[in-house]
């Protein structure tokens, strides 16, 4: 499919929205009500510290809502009073967080349902509403939506939109996408329909397995096993592997994707040398200011002397899961938490370890004094956070 074309048409119905109604003052007010907090405000002007007895909280000096997520949870609230008789649907979380979505669904607006990982349009009908989320749609979804007569309001943040007209470069100079990023995120699965031939790589282990095939060291058989199900179909390693261009989900570990793209760098310059270097790779930097931000301030944090680490998010958020990854690779006691309601009034913590299922955790404070490390991921309302401190100050204080 011609991509750009779709998507220059579809820019021009009336039926598509990507700039919201206008509604700025109404949804300032919205937003600052259900989400903001004066606590958390007044830890920010004390240097980002609060101290409570024995208990001396820090927090990271970025951390929580985004300008992408506060724009996208905006819009969906304006569609809302935008079309208050209409049915509106939501194509996914709006965001990864459990409060947000179900502060929306308290509003009526539905979420297309996805048993088994596939989505059932099947609900929808002409005159329906569709939410996008911030972090997209397929071109598929948008394309199958906008045939059914549906109003699109497009939340898509402008820095997913950057990676996808990136791939599309790739794609009209035939280079093949090597995408950083999870392959069943939403994120990367919108990414990858805009690309053409593309892998998806997860982290620098599975680029060295690519760059190893490129430079001859492993076999075929082994490689498509490996990539069966992160690549585009008909993915050929001996053909396609010969131009890349790297993109990124824009929420993976800045540190990461920077080595990845150096390795392929390294790669082509080694099979094709330095003057036909420019024929066979390509790079532009797609990681999010947000996430660049959120990240450096993770390392600040965990310089500090702390004796745990709470990490606050969604448990299906990419960038909340690399803020616990800083944490862990420090060797800090850290938790993944996604509401306050995870701390338990007798001290327990129901957390999730990286790549595990949940666990409780007794003796969650520890006695005596103790400094708490708190940050939150981009689909992190300001409110949550200042629940789980309220959380920590009435334990420490029993
Ligand atoms: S994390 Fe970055 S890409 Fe994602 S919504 Fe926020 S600003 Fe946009």
């Amino acid at each position: 499919m011609d991509t750009q074309a779709f998507k220059r048409s579809l820019h021009h119905s009336k039926r598509y929205n990507r700039r919201g109604f206008g509604r700025a003052k109404d949804k300032a007010g919205i937003l600052q009500e259900a989400y903001q907090s004066s606590l958390i405000g007044s830890i920010r002007d004390n240097g980002y510290q609060l101290q409570h007895g024995r208990l001396q909280v820090k927090l990271a000096e970025a951390f929580g809502f985004c300008w992408g997520v506060e724009r996208a949870v905006a819009m969906a609230y304006e569609t809302r009073k935008h079309y208050p008789n209409e049915r509106i649907w939501i194509t996914n979380e709006i965001i990864h967080n459990p409060s947000v979505n179900d502060h929306l669904r308290s509003m009526d607006v539905l979420f297309i349902s996805a048993e088994g990982g596939a989505k059932d349009f099947s609900c929808v009908s002409d005159g329906d509403v569709v939410i996008l989320p911030a972090f997209g749609a397929t071109v598929q979804e948008m394309q199958l939506l906008h045939e059914r007569g549906c109003h699109i309001i497009d939340t898509t943040c402008p820095w997913v939109s950057k990676v996808w007209h990136t791939v599309e470069k790739h794609k009209k100079h035939e280079f093949t996408s090597i995408i950083h990023g999870k392959v069943k995120h939403e994120e990367t699965l919108a990414t990858s329909s805009f690309a053409g031939t593309y892998l998806v790589v997860l982290d620098l282990e599975e680029a060295t397995l690519v760059s190893d095939y490129i430079l001859n060291r492993s076999n075929r058989e082994a490689f498509m096993q490996r990539f069966a199900n992160a690549c585009s179909p008909g993915f050929d390693p001996d053909q396609d592997l010969q131009r890349l261009g790297v993109a990124n989900q824009t929420t993976m570990l800045k540190s990461e994707t920077e080595e990845i793209g150096r390795l392929f760098e390294r790669t082509m310059l080694s099979k094709y040398g330095p003057v036909d270097l420019n024929e066979h790779f390509l790079s532009f930097n797609t990681i999010c200011d947000a996430t660049q931000e959120r990240q450096q301030a993770m390392f600040s944090l965990v310089d500090e002397p702390l004796d745990l680490q709470v990490v606050i998010g969604g448990f299906n958020s990419s960038n909340t899961t690399h803020l616990q990854e800083i944490a862990m690779s420090r060797g800090i006691r850290s938790f993944h938490i996604d509401t306050p309601e995870r701390i338990g009034d007798n001290n327990t913590i129901e957390h999730k370890p990286l790549g595990e299922d949940l666990v409780i955790e007794e003796d969650f404070l520890p006695a005596g004094k103790v400094n708490v490390g708190i940050t939150s991921g981009a689909s992190t309302p300001d409110r949550i956070v200042e629940h789980v401190i309220q959380k920590l100050i009435t334990l420490s204080s029993n």
